[in-house]
């Protein structure tokens, strides 16, 4: 199929009603049962119609995802929320007044309305208001409810720029909607609110102790903090392998002087093994590194920056063919716990304790 491009970034000189209208067509799209990738606060996301069933198989299809990982819906109203679950508890009003519109979704029960096909099978729903205006258009022009998971090939890192989601999905979708670069860079916080105590599945930009003031108890899914675990997480599709770059990732955990030594010598090791060798590295020791590609994540200072390129960094060492990357590691905890989350993740747990 013939990907539909729709710009809507400044540079595209498209004055307000006309990217209105636009913004009506792929929401025509969607409804018709059609595909539209589509930026939100978080990372690009690949929507279908929520409600119907061959939507959400399309989107699987499209992605290469199993179809036991289920999608999460996006709403653009807080009142929607009542049409797709069944029953809501005090806690996510809580959650919802606190942080929606934004980067969390909750995982409630699921009403009649929301097809299995949706919610890989479960009697639960995922649910997420994000803040982004384009979203929050498209999804109200789309009927109120969008099934989207991260526009990316299943495995591959999600993606923050539409160059990426045209990388992985041009010619398997009806649409990609253009708005440059998103501004968080991670997927949202995933809170499981289904049990007694909420959890949390997905570390992400809302954070542990952001939901501990608002809160009285929240736990998280050892999944997370201890990758070991041999339990299954409750999130199936934190059990898969993902945001994977084609190169080996080694993380290096120590001082900083530990972890340069390390990565130089084996970076080095590497490319007279005939490797080609790159650095995830951050701008305060980003000088003492030597390897064919060395790539600045950004300031210590600064987790946001860092959580925002990550994603971008693992995508461009593909483009550059490198085959062998080592990244400094991250203290795990506040925006630093997702993170980890996913360096760990597109490591394979590769993680060297220096
Ligand atoms: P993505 O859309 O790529 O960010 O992935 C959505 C994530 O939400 C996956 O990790 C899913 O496993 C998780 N998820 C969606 N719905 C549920 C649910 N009902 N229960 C638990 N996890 C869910
Ligand atoms: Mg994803």
């Amino acid at each position: 199929m013939d990907t539909i491009y729709l710009h809507i970034k400044k540079e595209s000189g498209k004055t307000d009603q006309e990217e209105e209208a636009a913004i009506r067509q792929a929401g025509e799209i969607i409804q018709s049962g059609g595909l539209v990738a589509f930026p939100t606060e978080t990372v690009y996301g690949l929507g279908g119609d929520a409600l119907n069933p061959e939507s959400s198989r399309k989107i699987y299809a499209a992605k290469g995802r199993p179809s036991d990982n289920p999608l999460i819906v996006h709403i653009c109203r807080f009142e929607d929320i009542y049409g797709i679950v069944n029953g809501l508890p005090e806690a996510a009003v809580k959650i919802a007044r606190a942080f929606w519109p934004g980067p969390l979704t909750m995982i409630l029960q699921k009403s009649e309305l929301v097809p299995r096909e949706t919610t890989g099978g479960l009697d639960t729903v995922a649910v997420r208001f994000p803040s982004h205006p384009v979203a929050q258009k498209l999804i109200a022009y789309s009927g109120g409810y969008i099934a989207a998971p991260s526009a990316n090939l299943s495995g591959r890192p999600s993606p923050t720029s539409a160059k990426y989601v045209a990388e992985d999905m041009d010619g398997r979708i009806d649409m990609i909607i253009d708005d440059g670069e998103v501004g968080i860079g991670l997927e949202s916080t995933i809170l499981d609110l289904t049990s007694d105590v909420p959890r949390i599945l997905r570390p992400g930009y809302i954070t542990r102790e952001m939901l501990d003031e608002v809160l009285e108890r929240v736990d998280i899914d050892v999944t997370i903090i201890d990758p070991e675990s041999r339990q299954a997480p409750k999130a199936p599709g934190m059990k898969y392998r993902h945001y994977a770059p084609k190169g080996k990732l080694v993380i290096a955990e120590g001082t900083p002087e530990q972890v340069i030594r390390y990565i130089n010598t084996h970076a080095e090791a590497d490319r007279q093994a005939g490797e080609k060798t790159g650095v995830i590295a951050t701008a305060e020791v980003l000088e003492q590194y030597h390897a064919d590609v060395v790539k600045c994540i950004g300031s210590r200072e600064d987790e946001k920056t860092i959580a925002r390129n990550l994603f971008s960094i693992l995508r461009e060492f593909d483009d550059d063919n490198v085959t062998s990357i080592y990244s400094e590691s991250f203290p795990a905890h506040g925006l630093g716990q997702a993170i980890m989350n996913r360096l760990l993740k597109a490591a394979g747990h590769r993680i060297v304790r220096l």
